[in-house]
């Protein structure tokens, strides 16, 4: 290009001259493409970049467009509000929703993966209890361990009648997750808060041999 006078900056008017396309004669062979355009007349307004919409309408260009036209789409969960409310802390959330499409890397997960690989299946239980095979519905809240924790904390936010499972758990915070009474906000968020905690001490027996111990 810069060999013909072009450059990054180059506009689409450094190739027009009175109406018709200013090629170079060199590019004749190499790009006939451009020798095809149809002429155009310019106008004098500012340029503006602008984006063909999945509607086939020509609209001024954003990123979030774009992608809305090229992701897939799919059903939005029924948890979605409890997951992904304004007030929860990110790495909550996000825990959270790792936990709703049982995607931690939890010991039963861990020993599937190293069958289909090695071929073996070790032994491992939970870190927790040293009572049972680390699994999602274990650690949350299951789990002698966790289940003290969950018993602890569930009192403080209305939540005695809901037992340690996490889909009951989740089921009684899908209708109230949209609710901003304060009282509805604290159960969401101490659920992530708890479901955290215990990933957290999980992570530290798993890869650093500490923890905190039995909670009180
Ligand atoms: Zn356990």
């Amino acid at each position: 290009m810069a060999r013909y006078g072009y450059n990054v900056m180059s506009k689409v008017a450094d190739v027009i001259e009175n109406g018709n396309w200013n090629w170079p004669e060199d590019w004749r062979n190499v790009y006939p493409v451009l020798f095809q355009l149809p002429s155009m007349n310019l106008s004098n307004t500012p340029d503006q970049i602008l984006w063909q919409n999945s509607e086939g309408k020509i609209v001024p260009f954003a990123s979030k467009d774009v992608w809305n036209t090229i992701r897939i789409r799919d059903q939005q969960k029924d948890w979605s509000k409890f997951v992904w409310s304004a007030f929860n802390i990110p790495k909550h959330a996000f825990l959270c929703w790792l936990i709703l499409k049982r995607k931690l890397w939890t010991q039963d997960r861990i020993l599937q993966w190293n069958r289909k690989v090695h071929g073996s299946m070790n032994q491992m239980c939970c870190l927790l209890c040293y009572a049972d095979l680390e699994t999602h519905d274990h650690l949350f809240f299951q789990c002698s361990y966790s289940e003290k924790v969950w018993r602890i904390v569930r009192s403080k936010v209305g939540m005695t009648m809901v037992n340690e499972k996490w889909d009951d758990i989740v089921e009684w915070l899908i209708p109230r997750a949209k609710s901003r009474a304060i009282r509805m906000v604290a159960s969401r968020l101490i659920v992530a808060a708890a479901a955290y905690a215990i990933w957290s001490e999980r992570n530290a027996r798993f890869f650093f041999f500490l923890g905190k111990g039995l909670p009180r």
